[in-house]
């Protein structure tokens, strides 16, 4: 996104508002809602819409845990860390069953199944069931295809869910009591010496004492301080017409590393999203506003090939751009030299098992300094 200078040169109302809020996703009314229960006057200014981002275009599984095998994710980041993100994201699922029974959020608490699309796969399953199992988390490992579609093992987590996110961000947003300024694309600002934050936006240019960033893929657009720390990248997914013979999964399915998932909605669809693994430079990408040819039938052929029974044809085919970090952390801090200027970015394909958390931790950095522990952005800097 870019703004001409006749679209908004500067020449708008000025507006002195407490906090604002960049973004109205998941994340976004999520930092809403924690910095009204702080007792703040909360304003959000939003380029589209509720909910219009990738918090509305995902598959809707609340899976526990980071989107890396648990022992790859020890490897990588150290057990501290895992075991931390393992309570942030269980910290957000609670969050969100509560929202989704104050909003009558469908929510569908099937469980989660990691399925294993190799031989090779199935003993990393093992090895991640193990390690999650040595760390009190009471997974099960199936040795063989609980669905009986040709996997070669699994590992359930039937604590997980699914949800309907559009309705899930609608009722945060709901319960945050924010004001709402869409249509109100952000496209710059700067804080002042006395530690006021000028935002402009194309419809009127406000004076912050606080600001939030919750622009998740869209972050590098927003401040360069973003590039090469969040890497847009777009998902695709599909969905069929209404089985005639109710569910087949009955879980949130996925496999080949996270590439693929899979889920039975709750009118009674198919949808399979993934296809990118195949695809990646085409992906690399920034606008959701299409669709591409090579991922879309991976995702054909999939449905064609694990799901032989399902003879529904598609019926919706969508892209979102989730944000990827550089390292597959969240990222939260503020700004150099801009200490009212927070954000809460780079949440991979798990926002909904850790933004609701994230953005907790984010606000209580930017109104109370405190530490944001493993999602610090400071390790990246
Ligand atoms: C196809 C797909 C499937 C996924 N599946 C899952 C899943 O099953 N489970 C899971 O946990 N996660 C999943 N994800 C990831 C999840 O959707 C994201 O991690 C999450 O939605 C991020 O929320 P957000 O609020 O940070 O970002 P977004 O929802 O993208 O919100 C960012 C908002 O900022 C706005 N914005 C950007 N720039 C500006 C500006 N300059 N001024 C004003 N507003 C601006 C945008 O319009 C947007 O509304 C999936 C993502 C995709 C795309």
């Amino acid at each position: 996104m870019t703004v001409s200078l006749w679209q908004a040169n500067g020449d708008q109302p000025v507006r002195e508002v407490d906090f604002l809020v960049v973004g109205a996703g998941l994340v976004g009314c999520a930092a809403a809602y924690f910095a009204a229960q702080a007792g703040r006057q909360v304003t959000i200014t939003e380029a589209r819409d509720v909910a219009l981002g990738a918090s509305s275009r995902n598959a809707g599984f609340m899976i526990t845990g980071l989107d890396t095998y648990y022992h790859h994710a020890a490897a990588r980041y150290g057990l501290p860390v895992v075991r931390e993100m393992w309570a942030l994201s269980q910290k957000t699922h609670s969050y969100l069953h509560e929202f989704a029974r104050k909003g009558n959020v469908k929510l569908d608490k099937c469980g989660s199944l990691l399925l294993a699309e190799s031989p090779e796969e199935a003993k990393e399953l093992e090895l991640a069931a193990r390690a999650l199992q040595a760390d009190g988390i009471d997974v099960e490992f199936h040795s063989s295809d609980p669905l009986k579609r040709g996997y070669y093992a699994a590992v359930g987590q039937p604590w997980d869910a699914a949800v309907q996110p559009y309705e899930m961000v609608q009722t945060i947003f709901r319960e945050s009591g924010a004001e709402l300024v869409s249509n109100n694309e952000m496209y710059a600002f700067e804080q002042g010496a006395n530690g006021i934050v000028t935002v402009y936006t194309r419809q009127i240019v406000f004076q912050a004492r606080a600001v939030m960033l919750c622009t998740n893929a869209y972050s590098p657009q927003v401040d360069p301080y973003f590039v090469g720390k969040v890497i847009p990248t777009r998902a695709q997914c599909i969905a069929t017409a209404p089985l005639k013979n109710g569910p087949v999964l009955n879980t949130c399915g996925y496999s080949d590393y996270g590439y693929m998932y899979y889920r039975d909605t709750f009118d009674g669809r198919l949808l399979i999203g993934g296809g990118r693994k195949q695809n990646k430079p085409l992906e690399n990408d920034t606008t959701d506003d299409r669709i591409t040819d090579p991922v879309q039938r991976v995702l054909e052929n999939y449905l064609r090939e694990k799901f032989p029974d399902v003879d529904a044809p598609v019926e919706r085919r969508w892209a979102g751009i989730m944000g990827f970090s550089a390292d597959g952390l969240p990222l939260v801090g503020t700004l150099p030299s801009q200490s009212q200027v927070g954000f809460a970015v780079g949440f991979h394909g798990h926002g909904l098992a850790m933004g609701v958390g994230t953005a907790e931790r984010a606000v209580d950095m930017l109104l109370n300094g405190a530490n944001p522990g493993a999602v610090a952005a400071r390790r990246m800097e």
